[in-house]
């Protein structure tokens, strides 16, 4: 017996699994893929043992109490905070734009009062009522145009193949700019990678006895068992799946990127001295290269000293089927997402969630943040409401 069933195993539907699990629910999972915890999924490289971020490297963080309280419920943390790197130009910055990254750039020993005058000096062209209109106007207020030009444009041509001025501004507030030498990546209060990888993490979450997992199980199937056509109007079902292939991608398709990650032992114990090197020239096709025993530096003893995995990072267009990673987000999305909208509020047992069900760039912590609270105000009252 299932009294809710959800599509997809990544964070968002494992929280919610987990959450309806103990408030006494019978739950079934079901995910296309071979295993669950969608893109946060990682393997020890068989070659290496080195652990493999199979979609792309997932580094938690969070400052919000609640999740960093649940998290640490079904794994610890390492002390891991995140640091990246840039090459543009045959030279190495750090990232995000930091005062180091400033001086480097204009070979200068700028305070920090004097970095952000020099900075706001080349931001001068921005009109401030349009701050805030796309990534391009953002970026330049928030860095000026010669670090635009030389961190933001290139990656970011590669990464999305679209205008700037199309993209909306939070894709670059994203990233902090800072005017210390601070060059963390992130800005939260809590950081760290699971102690022993990311596979026991979200298995341990759909460790429960009211938690039944099916994979290779596809939702469009109709063949299956839980497939859409037999459970929709006869079950409550949280969807994770893209919105857009939910109806059939009747109103268009929404735009989504996807990456290609090539992997390669190197016979060497480090291949680039740090975690992530991100490109910012047009002309490496690759984003960013990955190296992921840098991810554990406690582990050191453990990996071997003669070899390491990398893995260069593309980004392209999803087409239909493909793993969507990325939404896009142009006008034209805004409007099919709209009219999506519409359209699932007219599903009232289907409860749409996750990074593909919203079509929202949710990082791992909001994902989880985003089903603590859709459980307790929608879900759980639904599901008591069935049982009465
Ligand atoms: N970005 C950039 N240059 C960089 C790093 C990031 O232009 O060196 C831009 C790029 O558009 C990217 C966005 O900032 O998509 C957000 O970066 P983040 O590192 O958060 O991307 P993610 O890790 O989610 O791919």
């Amino acid at each position: 017996m299932t009294d809710l069933l959800i599509v997809g195993s990544g964070l968002f539907g494992l929280t919610m699994a987990r959450e309806a699990a103990e408030a006494g629910a019978k739950v079934t999972i079901i995910d296309r893929r071979d295993h669950l915890g969608g893109n946060a999924w990682s393997e020890p490289d068989p070659e290496t043992g080195i652990e493999v971020h199979k979609y792309g490297a997932h580094l938690f963080h969070t400052s919000n109490e609640r999740v960093w309280e649940y998290v640490n419920r079904f794994t610890s943390f390492t002390p891991y905070v995140h640091h990246v790197y840039t090459t543009v130009n045959g030279v190495v910055y750090p990232m995000p734009v930091n005062l180091g990254t400033i001086n480097q750039f204009f070979q200068a020993a700028y305070s920090p009062d004097e970095a952000r005058a020099l900075i706001a000096s080349q931001a001068a062209d921005i009109d401030p009522t349009h701050v805030d209109d796309n990534f391009r106007t953002k970026g330049i207020s928030l860095v000026g145009k010669p670090l635009f030009e030389a961190f933001f444009e290139g990656y970011t041509s590669k990464q999305w193949q679209t205008d700037p001025e199309e993209l909306p501004a939070s894709i670059v507030t994203r990233l902090p700019v800072r005017y210390t030498y601070d060059n963390r990546y992130f800005n939260d209060t809590y950081e760290g990678l699971p102690t022993d990888g990311y596979a026991a993490w979200l298995t341990r979450m759909s460790d429960h006895p009211n938690i039944t997992v099916h994979l290779d199980t596809d939702f469009f199937d109709p063949e299956s068992e839980f497939s859409k056509s037999r459970t929709v109007g006869n079950l409550p079902v949280v969807y994770t799946g893209p919105i857009d292939e939910y109806f059939d991608y009747r109103e268009g398709d929404l735009g989504w990127r996807t990456i290609d990650l090539e992997l390669e032992v190197k016979p060497t114990g480090d291949s680039q001295g740090c975690p992530v090197m991100n490109y910012g020239d047009r002309n490496v096709p690759y984003t960013r290269i990955h190296e992921f025993r840098h991810f554990h530096p406690e582990r050191a003893e453990t990996y071997p000293k003669d070899k390491t995995v990398i893995a260069r990072e593309y980004s392209r267009f999803a087409k239909r089927g493909e793993e969507p990673y990325y939404p896009i987000n142009a006008a034209a999305d805004r409007k099919r997402l709209k009219t999506y909208h519409e359209l699932a509020a007219t599903e009232p047992n289907v409860l749409f969630g996750g990074r593909l069900g919203t079509y929202k760039y949710l990082d791992m912590h909001m994902a989880i943040a985003s089903a603590l609270s859709r459980f307790n105000n929608v879900v759980a009252p639904f599901l008591s409401g069935e049982t009465k």
